[in-house]
């Protein structure tokens, strides 16, 4: 027998597909190389993020806030969900490995969880932006644009 088929047989049997070893019936893995499967997933998201944010700046682009847990990559136009379906990706990272092979882009920027929720949730306008300005008053547009967004982020 070929050793691909070998190999196959070996996987009808019930073995793991990456090491050979004993794996649950409906899984493709022993629980081992699953896990060391998701800890890989993790660490190049990870390392996604890190260099896409390294890439855009560092740092909070409203409050500069630097500490890497609490940044992301926001769209300023607010179409990053429309844009991430556009290229079909669950979770969007895919999505992020692209941008980072690709010249720095216009329409986006670093900030902190705080600030992204913030500005969803006051319609596209980080809250500490009006604090800095208080002439800037809410406008009714805002105000729409506040109820619909109401949504966890
Ligand atoms: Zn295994
Ligand atoms: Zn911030
Ligand atoms: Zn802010």
């Amino acid at each position: 027998m070929s050793k691909m088929g070998k190999y196959r047989e070996k996987v009808k049997a019930g073995a793991c597909w990456t090491c050979g070893g004993e794996r649950k019936k409906y899984d493709s893995y022993c629980n081992r190389c699953k896990v060391d499967k998701k800890t890989a997933k993790k660490r190049w998201q990870l390392s996604i993020m890190q260099d896409l944010i390294d890439m855009y700046g560092g740092k909070c682009a409203c409050c500069g806030e630097e500490t890497f847990q609490f940044l992301t990559i926001d769209h300023m136009n607010n179409d990053g969900a429309a844009e991430r379906r556009l290229y079909g990706e669950k979770g969007g990272y895919g999505f992020y490995s692209r941008l980072l092979r690709k010249p720095k882009r216009d329409d986006l920027q670093v900030l902190c969880f705080n600030c992204n929720c913030g500005r969803q949730r006051n319609g596209g306008v980080c809250p500490h932006q009006h604090l800095s300005n208080s002439s800037d008053a809410v406008t009714i547009r805002h105000i729409d644009a506040i109820i619909q967004e109401l949504l966890p982020c």
